[in-house]
């Protein structure tokens, strides 16, 4: 302001007031101050106007009970294609442009107003082209001071943009993006809904499973497009045989049908259609290709009265289908639950074991034979399967060192036992030394060595707490590289133990050459020692033998009082078996190395 004269002469007058100068110029500023909340006010109407041109949300004032629209924004217009002025005289209630599916829950909310309570909510419209377009309104009631309703003022806007993506979004999670099927999230969904309205036979449904049979072969040669367009034609044509009938993507090439009313058409029957449909050659990009399908069924509730039966009903009915060799329907039954698809899933469960955190080490602690005293414990590894339960480790040993799962589940168990080491050492708890049987598979690894130092040095715990148990079988198949890991590992300060002597060659040459430092006599010796001669026989040599060769014996499976009484005699220094104690959880162990490591001695009659 400073190039305003008037405000300049005031500034002036400041300065050296003669009376009536400071008069006239009070009278100025009054003036001036006027002018100025003038133009400003005009400034501001100009700009709200201009605002409210361009504002996208519809803002109006509505007198109350007479409904007379006092103002409405342009944007009204903008969004319903109706004339202000036909919102202003009233030619046009906004009542009327609410679509008919809202309009009850619309007029039921206006109730609210009538309380003084603000009201939001969101329907449909149809502007003046009928084109539906969603809203969100917010009306404000404006109350006297008797309490009652004079007046709404509102904002409303258009958030038809938003509810399409939010539709989408909602879709996307529901359907496969590629084939547009609903997907296996919706597929779970449907079939709980069907499981939990069960009422009787009627309700009757059935599941197919179905994997295009080698499918990753077309993936694999003509790349991922010409793969996701066959995926599509696919789901195409199962979606056109299918009827009423619900087909979803489970993944990859999976689809699932859920076929209701099962008395209407025989599901085997319909499994045939669908393979015969996607026998024809399918043509995509210039190639003819020849496709096949396997199919597993299975029944509710006749073959499984769960989800998760049934689904595995159909899935071992789709592995059959496999077996016989592919492009067949299988319908479930009981004698499928054969070997071999326990097998398969086991398997496929087997390399999720680890990172689902599924395996647990339990502790079976070895005694002095003599005064029972604890003086060490084997670590024996068992999975906690998430539908069969604890399995033990002869089922899925095997099939571990099959798929060389047996790699990481070593590494698991070895720095499993160190860190529950260190913890029991934290704690103070007197420790023994833990033993870890090392598969054949695992002792050839060219690594072992260094990994068990790694592992050592990470939770500091002293080699002499580790023992490694190692079956004598696996030593004579390896002989160059079991000798020089065994060696390694004996001058690193671990104890090696050669587990279920007397099952194998139990050569006294060899016993000799590998160094090792306990022999453990195999149960199977043990189980008649005190009723068959050949037996503790072999079992007196064994010990008589080790002796000489300054080795530790542990006689496994101990289970009976008797046992122990012949073990006693012929001097055996430690046992390992159900009589002292069974394989415990870690917390159980600790207990018992909190209580200085004394067994109760077992009272069996
Ligand atoms: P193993 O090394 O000979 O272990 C002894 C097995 O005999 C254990 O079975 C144990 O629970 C069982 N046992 C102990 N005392 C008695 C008894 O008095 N009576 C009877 N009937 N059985 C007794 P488990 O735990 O089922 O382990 C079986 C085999 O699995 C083990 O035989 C071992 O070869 C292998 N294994 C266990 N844990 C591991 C591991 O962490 N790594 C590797 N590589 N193999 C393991
Ligand atoms: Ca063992
Ligand atoms: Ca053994």
């Amino acid at each position: 302001m400073r190039g305003n004269p008037k405000s300049k002469s005031f500034r002036s007058s400041r300065v050296a007031p003669p009376n009536r100068n400071l008069q006239l110029a009070h009278f100025d500023l009054l003036i001036t101050e006027r002018d100025l909340a003038e133009s400003k006010l005009k400034a501001s109407e100009e700009r709200f106007e201009m605002i409210f041109k361009n504002l996208d949300v519809g803002i109006w004032s509505m007198n109350f009970p007479s409904m007379e629209v006092v103002f409405a924004s342009p944007a009204l217009e903008k969004l319903t294609g109706y004339s202000i002025q036909s919102f202003l005289t009233g030619e046009m209630p906004w009542s009327k442009l609410i679509h008919p599916d809202d309009y009850n829950e619309y007029v039921a909310l206006q109730q609210k107003l009538q309380h003084g309570e603000m009201i939001q909510h969101q329907y449909r419209i149809m502007d003046i082209h009928g084109t539906i377009k969603w809203i969100e309104d917010k009306t404000f009631p404006v109350l006297n001071e008797d309490g009652h309703l004079i007046r709404l003022d509102g904002i409303v806007q258009d958030i038809s943009e938003r509810k399409r993506y939010e539709e989408r979004i909602n879709y996307l999670a529901f359907h496969d993006y590629l084939t547009e099927l609903p997907n296996r999230r919706l597929f779970d969904q449907r079939l709980e809904e069907l499981i939990s309205n069960y009422q009787s036979d009627r309700d009757k449904f059935a599941l197919f499973y179905l994997d295009m049979d080698r499918f990753k072969f077309v993936n694999d040669t003509l790349g991922h497009e010409i793969g996701d367009a066959l995926l599509r034609e696919i789901s195409q044509r199962l979606s056109s045989i299918a009827g009423n009938k619900a087909v979803f993507r489970a993944g990859g090439d999976e689809f699932t049908i859920i076929q209701l009313n099962i008395d209407a058409m025989d599901p085997v029957m319909f499994g045939q259609e669908v393979i015969h449909e996607i026998e024809k050659p399918f043509e995509i990009e210039g190639y003819e290709l020849h496709m096949t399908t396997s199919i597993g069924i299975s029944i509710f509730p006749d073959n499984g009265e769960t989800l998760k039966m049934l689904k595995m009903n159909a899935d071992a009915a789709l592995f059959r289908a496999k077996e016989l060799g592919k492009n067949n329907v299988q319908l479930f039954t009981k004698s499928l639950n054969t070997e071999s698809y326990k097998r398969f899933t086991l398997e496929s469960d087997l390399r999720k074991a680890i990172p689902r955190e599924e395996f647990i080490l339990h502790y079976q602690p070895r005694v002095d034979t003599l005064t029972g005293e604890m003086v060490g414990a084997e670590a024996l590894i068992r999975w906690n399967h998430p539908s069969l339960g604890l399995v033990s480790p002869g089922e899925f040993i095997p099939l571990a060192e099959e798929t060389g799962v047996i790699h990481d589940m070593s590494d698991w168990v070895i720095r499993q036992v160190c860190q529950q080491l260190q913890e029991w050492k934290e704690a103070g708890y007197p420790l023994v030394p833990i033993s870890i049987n090392l598969s054949e598979k695992t002792l050839m690894k060219a690594d072992i060595v260094e990994k068990i130092k790694r592992k050592l040095a990470r939770y500091c715990i002293s080699p002499s707490l580790i023992e490694i148990e190692i079956t004598e079988d696996s030593l004579i198949k390896n002989e160059g590289t079991a000798l020089a890991t065994i060696q390694q590992l004996r001058e690193m300060g671990l104890a090696i133990a050669l587990d279920d002597f007397g099952t194998g060659y139990s050569s006294i040459g060899y016993l000799k050459k590998f160094k090792v430092d306990c022999i453990k006599i195999d149960r199977s010796f043990i189980k008649h020692i005190d009723d068959n001669i050949e037996d503790s026989t072999i079992v007196q040599s064994i010990i008589l033998l080790a002796k000489g060769l300054r080795l530790k014996i542990v006689a496994e499976g101990v289970e009976t009082l008797d046992q122990w009484e012949v073990l006693k005699y012929l001097n055996c220094h430690y046992i390992q078996g159900y009589l002292f104690s069974k394989p415990l959880p870690a917390e159980r162990l600790a207990q018992l190395l909190r209580l200085e490591k004394l067994l109760p001695v077992p009272d069996v009659t």
